[in-house]
């Protein structure tokens, strides 16, 4: 049987690392996190001789592998008795890589609070399966018989991040979420330091991955081995902690907020924060204006919604399609279905909240 991949995306914002070094009453600074990340990796290397892995570095403003089995460094770790020298391999390359990237921040005068490049290390660690993939095709015998592709067996990108939301990367986000899914491909995240990012829940409930906020960051080796070692198929047989609660708002496109109660253009489900008379995404295709009577209609009932940011989000309304378990409903799942086909030539704006409150005809 084949061994598992394993994509890890650490978040390397010094400011924010130094946040976190100093946050009580669990501190975890940098250097630290580093050598429980590398037994981390070591074990999974370990674990089975064809275990894949590749770590790639979101630095503020950039975004770099750190490591690849597939193509590994030229330099050969000295003999070191003690040492199996593929661990060793893994080490002293990511130590490498992280101090002559940190240091070429530094000598550049980088702004580094800058936001991570998380989405962009997240769209590397994409290609990088994207390329497994379609070489493990190229060895089996399907790609020549005409047969759909397979998936990469047991493949999984971890995200382990310190930086909050970036609400502007919302849209890439939910990008190499579609992206991950159609790769069959899990998305775990670790967030350990900071408030809870809503994308990156999103992410891991999407893919079937685990998003786990760490209480106890001194116990963030335990956390790794726990619940992020097992492969994807090992974990029906065990149980991998997941939240109970995911947040499921998305960010308007128009200001990048997170919102309670959106509107979806039902041409290209872009999300808007307020009823608007042309889809600024795809005006481009359709020129018609949303009729203004409909406008003032959404507007005024928009006004009387219930619905404000300080009302809690978990009441579940009885017309919603969705079995939601206890969990706060879905907002985003509107975006995800099919859009109405335009009305008479015109953009019709559907009210993307489940609980039926605006009927947008
Ligand atoms: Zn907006
Ligand atoms: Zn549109």
């Amino acid at each position: 049987m084949a061994g598992s991949h394993l994509s890890v995306v650490i978040d390397l914002s010094p400011s924010q690392w130094h946040l976190s070094s100093l946050h009580q009453p669990y501190p975890l600074d940098i250097s630290a996190f580093i050598s429980q990340l590398l037994a981390f990796l070591n074990a999974h290397i370990a674990f089975k001789h064809e275990n894949t892995l590749a770590v790639f570095g979101a630095f503020p403003g950039k975004s770099t592998l750190l490591y690849s089995s597939a193509d590994p460094p030229a330099e050969t770790p000295s003999n070191d008795a003690n040492y199996f020298p593929p661990l060793k391999l893994v080490d002293s390359t990511m130590m490498h890589r992280i101090v002559q990237n940190l240091e070429t921040l530094t000598q550049n005068n980088g702004d580094d609070k800058a936001p991570s490049a998380l989405v962009g290390a997240l769209t590397k660690a994409l290609c990088y399966i994207n390329r497994l993939t379609l070489e493990f095709n190229a060895a089996t015998t399907n790609a020549t018989e005409g047969l759909e592709p397979l998936a990469l067996p047991d493949s999984r990108i971890l995200i382990l991040s310190v930086s909050p939301d970036q609400t502007a990367s919302y849209i890439p986000v939910m990008n190499s979420i579609f992206s991950a899914q159609k790769l069959k491909v899990t998305i775990d995240a670790c967030q350990i330091y900071g408030p809870d990012t809503v994308f990156l829940q999103q992410a891991a409930h999407l893919t079937g991955g685990s998003y786990i906020y760490l209480e106890r960051r001194d116990a963030l080796l335990q956390y790794l081995t726990m619940a992020f070692l097992p492969p994807p198929s090992v974990r029906q047989t065990i149980s991998v902690p997941t939240q109970d609660k995911i947040d499921f708002r998305a960010a308007c496109f128009c200001h990048k907020n997170i919102i309670d109660v959106g509107f979806v253009c039902s041409v290209c489900l872009s999300i808007f924060c307020q009823p608007v008379p042309v889809c600024s995404t795809c005006r481009q295709v359709l020129l018609t204006k949303f009729p203004f009577k409909t406008l003032q209609r959404l507007n005024a009932a928009r006004s009387s919604l219930p619905s404000s940011p300080s009302q809690p989000r978990n009441s579940s309304a009885p017309s919603s399609p969705q079995k939601t378990n206890g969990r706060t409903p879905s907002r985003t799942e509107a975006p995800l279905g099919p859009g109405g086909l335009p009305h008479s030539g015109s953009i019709s704006l559907n009210n993307s909240t489940t609980n039926g409150a605006i009927s947008s005809r």
